[in-house]
């Protein structure tokens, strides 16, 4: 009786071993390998049915006279792996007509089979570059809570994508009385401690190449949240634009504007306060910093070119936000010192709240008091302190 492998010696075709067709599979990602045609091979585009669609064929026919068959090397390749490409059913019969074998030497389809596969290779491999850790951080503002859509923040980390099926997440939904005296140190420590499970638990800190922030929270949370994450590397923070309610950034070509201004007092009064009010999203009113801190206090602002909720539309705007924070801190440090404190009040989007904790040096930087905004009437409340260095980690009494 005859056997498979007697029948594919009469006919001169070896079949491939399964070892070989899968290698090639894998190399090939399952696509065609004739250069510009990539088809995928393992569902029909237009009945989406899964079927093996595919073709091996040779590069070097398996008999010699076959397709840029050979005396000797026809047999010795006719498994190979280097002499086999993927193709679909169109590619595999153009090279192998004998109309247009001229067309396809060995040196060229050898290019084809190249180039697919290191093509593959590459882009499989940059994808491992692209993993990130999702962080979701959600509380309350003025009582009202937030739901964020898992599928969305997925979508928006594109090309990036996440390393755990869901994201991690801080949820303090549940956590009442956010905004009284008592209730800022309380919601600082679980933040800190949900923090360190995640980050320091969790992920393991040599894995801990990139982080994505999506937050909806009132502005002294996300300012200490970012103090927690600090100065690595990395960090993608992400804000629910209000005009798209989407959380893509707009790919805004924006080259050599400006969009922040600093200003400080004439003269730097060492006797004084000093504060920084952040005004992006809107106006900080100078006059409510006074009526805290006194007439005489140190006033600092980075103001945006025209403050509104829909000012930190991209993330080159949110780059130079982060810039132009970072220059002032460096020039308050020159004369305020390292250890005279300094009152933050801003009215900014989350990035931009979160980033101006992150950029806080624990070790140059004074103590860094943040205040929430209550009201038009009632203006700005002491909420809580960053960068208390006795202490070490925030969530003071004030
Ligand atoms: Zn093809």
């Amino acid at each position: 009786m005859a056997t498979v492998s007697d029948e594919k010696k009469k006919t001169g075709r070896a079949s491939t071993p399964k070892k070989v067709e899968n290698q090639l599979w894998a190399r090939a990602a399952g696509r065609c390998e004739f250069r510009g045609c990539n088809k995928i091979l393992y569902t029909d585009d237009l009945t989406k049915l899964k079927d093996n669609l595919s073709v091996i064929s040779h590069i070097i026919a398996y008999e010699k006279d076959g397709p840029r068959g050979h005396e000797t090397l026809s047999d010795l390749l006719k498994t190979d792996i280097s002499n086999l490409m993927l193709t679909c059913k169109d590619h595999g019969k153009i090279i192998d007509s004998y109309e247009h074998v001229a067309k396809y030497s060995v040196d060229l389809l050898r290019e084809y089979k190249k180039e697919h596969e290191d093509r593959i290779k590459i882009l499989t491999g940059v994808l491992e570059d692209f993993k990130t850790h999702v962080l979701l951080f959600l509380a309350p503002i003025d009582g009202r809570t937030f739901n964020i859509d898992q599928s969305q923040i997925f979508h928006t980390l594109q090309p990036r994508y996440s390393s755990t099926e869901y994201p991690y997440s801080i949820d303090l939904s549940d956590i009442c009385n956010v905004e009284t005296k008592e209730g800022w140190p309380f919601l600082c420590q679980t933040i800190n401690q949900k923090f360190k499970d995640i980050f320091r638990n969790g992920v393991n800190r040599k894995d801990f190449h990139h982080i994505s922030v999506f937050a909806l929270a009132p502005i002294p949370l996300l300012v200490y949240l970012g103090s927690l994450i600090g100065d690595i590397n990395n960090v993608d923070l992400y804000q629910k634009h209000r005009s798209t309610d989407k959380w893509t950034w707009k790919d805004e070509s924006e080259d050599g504007e400006i969009f922040y201004q600093i200003s400080g007092p004439e003269e730097h009064n060492a006797a004084a306060s000093t504060a920084i009010a952040i005004s992006v999203s809107g106006d900080v009113a100078k006059d409510n910093i006074r009526r805290l801190l006194g007439g005489d206090c140190n006033l600092y602002e980075i103001r945006a070119a025209n403050p509104g909720l829909d000012f930190l539309s991209s993330k080159a705007k949110q780059k130079a936000f982060s810039l132009a924070y970072r220059e002032l801190l460096r020039d308050i440090r020159g004369v305020n010192g390292h250890f005279n404190e300094i009152h933050l009040f801003s009215a900014s989007p989350a990035p931009v709240a979160i980033e101006s904790g992150r950029a806080v040096m624990p070790k140059c930087d004074p103590p860094i008091k943040v205040y929430d905004f209550i009201g038009k009437d009632s203006g700005f409340v002491y909420a809580l302190t960053i960068n208390e260095h006795l202490k070490g980690q925030g969530g003071s009494d004030g």
